[in-house]
């Protein structure tokens, strides 16, 4: 495995860290407060970012995008960790993946704007009768002679009040199962469609996550993305790559940000006359959390290395999803805890990190469904799993 970065790497890391440290941290108090990020500012922050080259750096160059590997994408999305959602989504971008299904006059309408920043989407699968169940989903697509037609409804999708047009996973056969499921490209505008309130969460404010109805909604036949029937493949090989970048590379970022403020904390508060860093109590806990962290940041390099290299990350990446959203909760709950009262306390962004930090146990996959496919694989192919030579 390679971890040394050469200068290209380091540079375009610093560019990012500089655009985040300077452009985005100092929104976040704002946003924390306003509960919204205001469209003028998304607006300025998108053309910033963009005028640097940092908008859809995941997406091929061939579409206008950056055009980044597997692993120089992961190095980017790390940074992209030392800052909220809603910022990453508006300076960054979320350009996902199954887009590049696109075909014929789909480039035009959907793909490029989209890496352009011209217009926004959001993937919309989960149900609330079907979530870790992708394949239990209602939402049914019927065939007719001028293209589909569209009944059903999602919930929990991320930035919907902001994107333009949606993924939507819709069941197009009678049976039960993957096969039956396919992936359409749906316009916000259209009629019969519409956007439910906005689920309040936890965490991960400025982020809007809202439900969807769709009420007859008429598709034309270029709607489909990919082939009838092929639609949870197409969404499930994607959201591995989202998992692998948005999750894992994410995660390792907000601990790295995270650790970095509790430990100047601990040289700098003074309890029985001397830095709390001096106890070996608080020292544990920076220690375990730098561990926890290479342990993450190395899993997940690894995964990307595989993907470069055109093998089969599905299992590495199942295990940094566990891994990565896990160590990101135990180093917020450790730099709760060092800071004490004021990790409580709202003057300080760390009960912000805390908070945000416990979905990334649960979206993309739980810990639990992800360590079921682990177990399954590790029971099939034994010690192949884990040999990270073979
Ligand atoms: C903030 C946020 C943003 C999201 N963004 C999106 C989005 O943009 N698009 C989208 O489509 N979805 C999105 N989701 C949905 C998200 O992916 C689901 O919440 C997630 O997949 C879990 O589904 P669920 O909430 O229905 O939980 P359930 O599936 O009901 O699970 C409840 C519990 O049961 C456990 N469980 C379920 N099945 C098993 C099993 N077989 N074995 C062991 N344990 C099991 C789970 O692990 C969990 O602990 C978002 C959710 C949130 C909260």
């Amino acid at each position: 495995m390679a971890i040394a970065l050469n200068d290209e790497q380091k540079m375009m890391i610093e560019t990012v860290r500089r655009f985040i440290q300077t452009e985005l941290q100092p929104l976040e108090e704002r946003i924390e407060t306003d509960g919204q990020l205001d469209t003028d500012t998304a607006r300025t922050v998108f053309a910033k970012s963009s005028a640097l080259g940092l908008y859809a750096l995941n997406m091929p160059a061939e579409h206008g995008g950056g055009g980044l590997s597997a692993v120089d994408r992961i190095l980017c999305e790390e940074q992209f960790g030392h800052t909220s959602d809603i910022l990453i989504r508006r300076a960054f971008g979320n350009v996902y993946e199954p887009l590049l299904e696109c075909h014929g006059d789909q480039i035009e309408r959907w793909l490029r704007p989209t890496v352009r920043g011209e217009r926004t989407c959001s993937i919309a699968i989960t149900e609330p009768g079907a979530g870790s169940d992708a394949q239990g989903i209602r939402t049914t697509a019927r065939r007719t002679d001028s293209g589909w037609v569209l009944n059903g409804g999602k919930h929990f999708i991320s930035d919907g009040l902001w994107s333009d047009f949606f993924l939507v996973s819709a069941k197009t056969g009678e049976q039960a199962g993957s096969k039956e499921i396919s992936m359409f490209l749906v316009d916000k505008a259209l009629p019969g469609l519409t956007v439910g309130k906005d689920q309040a969460m936890m965490g991960l404010r400025g982020t809007p996550h809202v439900e969807l109805f769709f009420d007859n909604v008429v598709l034309e036949p270029i709607a489909l993305l990919g082939q009838a029937g092929q639609g949870f493949k197409l969404a499930m090989g994607a959201l591995n790559v989202v998992r692998l970048a948005q999750v894992g590379a994410r995660a390792v970022g907000k601990a790295c940000h995270v650790l970095e403020l509790m430990t100047a904390y601990a040289a700098e508060r003074k309890q029985f006359g001397q830095p709390i860093g001096d106890f070996q109590m608080v020292q544990q806990m920076l220690a375990d959390s730098v561990i926890d962290i290479n342990a993450a940041r190395l899993m997940v390099l690894h995964a990307a290395e595989m993907i470069d290299a055109g093998q089969d990350a599905r299992d590495w990446i199942a295990m940094v999803k566990v891994h990565a959203s896990e160590m990101l909760g135990r180093v917020v709950d450790r730099a709760v805890q060092v800071f004490g009262g004021m990790g409580f306390c709202k003057e300080l962004p760390i009960e912000r990190y805390y908070r945000d930090a416990r979905i990334y146990r649960i979206f993309d996959g739980t810990s639990e469904i992800h360590r079921t496919v682990i177990a399954r694989s590790v029971l099939k192919r034994g010690a192949a799993l884990f040999d990270v030579n073979r």
